[in-house]
C-alpha cells in the first residue's frame, strides 16, 4: 500500500493538474470518471460537468469534483440542480445551450459521455474549439463520424477512444500505418443471449436485457449489447476512428471480456490490449494520456482465469448485428440513419411497445426506407447528420404509432 502510494505522488509529481470538462457526468461512464478523478490525488481539476435530466445527480457530482459550472439539458430539471448547489459557488445552468457552455468551458480535455445522438452537438462544439476528447459517446462517430474526423484534423485535436474495444485498438495500434494493418478485430462479450436460441432471444423482456453478464452500464448501451446492435455501433466507430473500411473489420465472441481488440499486421504479427473489464482502464489511459496514472481499477488475473474463449458471432441469432454490418458496407447516410432508428427502436422496446427482434427489424426497416426514398449522401457536416437523424426519428416515432 505504502508503495502504491508513493507511485501515485510520483504518478501525479510528473504531470501538471489537467483541467477536464465531463459530459454525461452523472451516468456510467460519468461516475467512473469521477472515480478516477476523485482517486487521482490532485491530477485533475473539474471545469465544468453536464447531465440530462436529474439535477440533483448532477449538483452531487459537481460538489464531488470541485466543479466550477453544472449544466443540465433538461430546464424542468434546474430547481432541483440549484437547491442541490446551494450554499456552493458552483455556477448552474439549464438547457441545450448550458450543456455546450460546459462543453466550452476551457480545459484540456473533454470526456464526451453523454448517451447517443444528443452528445453529438456539445461533443462536437469542443472539438471544434480544439479540446481534446475523451469520446465515450460512439453515438457521435455513428451519427456523424466524417464530419467529426474531419473537424479533429482541421483543428489538430485528438479524438482519444474510451470505449474499451477501441481503446485496446488505439494502445495495440501504437503509431502503425492503416497500410500496415491487415485486420482489426474487435471482442464482443456476447452479453446474456450468448448461448440462447433465437426463438428465446425474440421474446427476452427488457430485464432479461438489462442483465449483462461482464459489464454494468446505461441502459441504451445495455440493450445494444445484447443484440450486438452495440458492436455493429463499434465496427462503424472504429471505421472512422482508426480510417480502416469495412473489410479489415472483424468480431469475435469472447465471453471473458479481457482481450478488448487485436490488430494484425501485414507481416503476421498481433498486437492485443488486455484489461481486466472496468471501464476505469479506457477511462484513465485517454485521460492522461500519454503519461499514465495509477489507479485503483480492477486487475487482470489471467491465471485465476485460467482459459479464454473466442468465437465467430451468429448473424442468425443477431441480425442487429448484420444489420449495421450492412449499413456500413452500404455506406452514405445509412450509418446516421442506423443510429437514429436504433435510439428509438431501443427506447420502444425498454417501453415494452415492441419485442427484442422488432428492434433490429425496425431498424433495417428505416434502412430500406431511406434507401428507397435516397438518402443517397453521406451527411458532409453536423447539421446535415442531425437533420436525417431527426427525419428518420420522426418516421420511426410515426410506425411506432401505427404498431
Ligand atoms: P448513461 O445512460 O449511464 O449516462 C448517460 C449520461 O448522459 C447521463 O449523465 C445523462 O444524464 C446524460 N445525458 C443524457 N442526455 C443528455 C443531454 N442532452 N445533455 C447532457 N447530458 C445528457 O450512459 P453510459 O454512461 O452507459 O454511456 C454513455 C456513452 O458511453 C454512450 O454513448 C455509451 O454507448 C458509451 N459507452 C458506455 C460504456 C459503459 O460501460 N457504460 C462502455 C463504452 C461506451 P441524465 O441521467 O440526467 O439524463
Ligand atoms: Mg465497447
Amino acid at each position: 500500500m505504502e508503495q502504491v502510494t508513493q507511485l501515485r505522488k510520483a504518478a501525479v509529481a510528473n504531470v501538471r493538474p489537467r483541467s477536464v470538462v465531463v459530459l454525461g457526468a452523472t451516468g456510467s461512464i460519468g461516475q467512473s470518471t469521477a472515480e478516477i478523478i476523485a482517486g487521482s490525488d490532485g491530477a485533475f481539476t473539474v471545469q465544468a460537468v453536464a447531465g440530462g435530466r436529474d439535477g440533483a445527480a448532477l449538483a452531487r457530482v459537481a460538489r464531488r469534483l470541485g466543479a466550477k459550472f453544472a449544466a443540465l439539458s433538461e430546464p424542468d430539471g434546474y430547481a432541483d440542480l440549484k437547491e442541490g448547489l446551494a450554499g456552493t459557488a458552483i455556477e448552474a445552468a439549464a438547457g441545450p445551450e448550458a450543456v455546450i457552455a460546459a462543453a466550452l468551458q476551457p480545459s484540456d480535455i473533454v470526456m464526451g459521455a453523454i448517451a447517443g445522438a444528443a452528445g453529438v452537438a456539445p461533443t462536437f462544439a469542443a472539438l471544434a474549439a480544439g479540446r481534446t476528447i475523451a469520446l465515450a459517446n460512439k453515438e457521435c462517430l455513428v451519427c456523424a463520424g466524417p464530419a467529426f474526423m474531419r473537424q479533429a484534423a482541421a483543428s489538430g485535436t485528438k479524438l482519444l477512444p474510451v470505449d474499451s474495444e477501441h481503446n485496446a485498438i488505439f494502445q495495440a495500434m501504437g503509431d502503425a500505418e492503416p497500410a500496415a494493418i491487415e485486420m482489426i478485430t474487435l471482442t464482443a462479450s456476447g452479453g446474456p443471449f450468448r448461448t440462447w436460441t433465437r426463438e428465446a432471444i425474440a421474446k427476452a423482456t427488457p430485464e432479461q436485457a438489462l442483465n449483462h453478464p461482464n459489464w454494468s452500464m446505461g441502459p441504451k448501451v445495455t440493450i445494444d449489447s445484447a443484440g450486438l446492435m452495440n458492436k455493429g455501433l463499434e465496427i462503424i466507430e472504429a471505421h472512422y476512428l482508426f480510417g480502416i473500411e469495412a473489410a479489415r473489420l472483424d468480431v469475435l465472441v469472447h465471453a471473458q471480456s479481457v482481450v478488448h481488440g487485436l490488430v494484425a499486421f501485414t507481416d503476421g504479427s498481433v498486437t492485443a490490449g488486455l484489461a481486466a473489464p472496468d471501464m476505469k482502464v479506457p477511462i484513465a489511459h485517454c485521460l492522461s494520456h500519454p503519461n499514465r496514472i495509477v489507479t485503483k481499477a480492477r486487475r487482470l488475473d489471467l491465471a485465476s482465469l485460467g482459459q479464454l474463449t473466442f468465437e465467430r458471432p451468429d448473424f442468425d441469432r443477431f441480425p442487429a448485428l448484420r444489420v449495421a454490418l450492412d449499413a456500413l458496407r452500404t455506406g452514405r447516410g445509412l450509418p446516421t440513419v442506423l443510429n437514429a432508428a436504433n435510439e428509438i427502436a431501443v427506447d420502444a422496446f425498454l417501453k415494452r411497445l415492441i419485442s427484442f427482434h422488432e428492434i433490429a427489424q425496425m431498424v433495417e426497416e428505416a434502412c430500406e426506407a431511406a434507401l428507397s426514398d435516397g438518402v443517397a449522401r453521406e451527411p458532409d457536416s453536423i447539421a446535415e447528420a442531425l437533420a436525417i437523424d431527426g427525419a428518420v426519428r420522426e418516421r420511426a416515432r410515426a410506425a411506432l404509432r401505427r404498431h
